[in-house]
């Protein structure tokens, strides 16, 4: 395994003239950060998978959904918990505020999708 690459996220080129998005890919044979320009709006250049869309076909979906199911620590179950605690913390929160039992700042972030 290889240790966090430090990333160039801007390509100069032309003598300076140009500045444009730099492919954040690892060369497979150099180890070193890929040189080319990034697609327009990306942060690969074509070589490295820029050019893609993801996948496409239903059973292509799915195979993603489920290779990327664990992210960390947390699944999705656990999302949803957090996601479903964190609108029931808000709802009494929203009741402090109405019955006057809290005053001030309310919560930081945004409102949770899920309720119920
Ligand atoms: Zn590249």
């Amino acid at each position: 395994m290889h240790l966090t690459l430090h990333l160039e996220q801007v390509l100069v080129t032309a003598g300076g003239r140009i500045t444009c998005q730099r492919c954040t890919a690892q060369s497979k044979r150099t180890k070193l950060q890929c040189g080319i320009a990034a697609l327009k709006g990306k942060t690969k250049c074509g070589f490295h998978g820029g050019r893609s869309t993801g996948p496409k076909t239903p059973e292509g979906r799915v195979r993603c959904a489920q290779a990327k199911t664990i992210h960390g620590n947390d699944t999705r179950a656990d999302r949803a918990e957090h996601s479903k605690k964190m609108a029931e913390i808000r709802d009494l929160e929203a009741l402090g505020f109405q019955i006057g039992l809290l005053s001030g700042s309310r919560f930081a972030g945004r409102k949770p999708k899920s309720r119920g």
